[in-house]
């Protein structure tokens, strides 16, 4: 198979599986978006998903994501791009400039400065708060005892989060994380829930996932950081 045809399967096997994943949970297939982790995936291998007609992709390093996309962004109209990835402050005027969402508003401070950079631009940013469900000290995102409070924080700086966003730890049962985030969404009026990677993403999507992202499942393999 050449590179374009297994992207190209990989996306439809994975489309079906979502499909079925969805089915078996009563819920529409159509609520549930794909994103594309192209972080560290050759250009060949993002053009293949392109040529697929695959439009949402993520990335978690903003300056890789400007080398895939930005010149992208200028002739693919109809593009979305997610950042999934740890925001530094002094990153978030580019990541605001590149991206349509951002998936990892994780601190008070990353909103103050969102809210600052969306005043600026005229323009804002679909956002997603990121819960360190594992309470793992290496991992971002805010545990979840503060999350109720600093949801409320973001929408006083009228940051338009429109859902979650969690990692699990790896090695660990996933459901029970999962569950944890789909309440603290419920009990705060929020729609979305970005959840579920390659290993897992068909139990995210019984378990309610708006929003699976799958990397390797799509690419294959990718070059070996991260
Ligand atoms: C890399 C990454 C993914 C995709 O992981 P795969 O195992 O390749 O599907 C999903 N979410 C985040 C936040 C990532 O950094």
């Amino acid at each position: 198979m050449t590179v374009q045809q297994d992207v190209a399967s990989n996306l439809t096997d994975i489309r079906q599986q979502i499909t079925a994943a969805a089915n078996r949970a009563g819920r529409a297939p159509g609520d549930v978006t794909l994103v594309a982790i192209s972080k560290f995936q050759p250009d060949e291998r993002i053009e293949a998903a392109l040529a697929a007609g695959h439009r949402v992709f993520g990335e978690n390093r903003v300056q890789e994501a400007q080398e895939h996309w930005s010149e992208r962004r200028e002739t693919i109209g109809d593009l979305e791009l997610h950042l999934v990835g740890p925001l530094q402050t002094n990153k978030v005027r580019d990541a605001v400039a590149l991206f349509d969402v951002i998936q990892t508003l994780d601190r008070p401070k990353l909103a103050r400065h969102l809210a600052k950079a969306f005043a600026d631009f005229g323009a804002t940013r679909r956002c997603f708060v990121q819960v360190n469900t594992g309470e793992e000290a290496q991992k971002a995102g805010i545990i979840p005892d503060q999350a109720d409070k600093f949801i409320a924080e973001c929408r006083d700086l009228e940051l338009p989060v429109e859902g979650l966003m969690c990692i699990p730890p790896v090695d660990a049962p996933v459901a029970p994380h999962f569950a944890l985030l789909r309440r603290i969404a419920e009990r705060n009026g929020l729609r979305a829930l970005s959840m579920g990677m390659s290993a897992d993403f068909e139990s995210a999507v019984e378990l309610g996932a708006t929003h699976v992202r799958v990397g390797r499942g799509i690419f294959g393999e990718r070059a070996n950081r991260d």
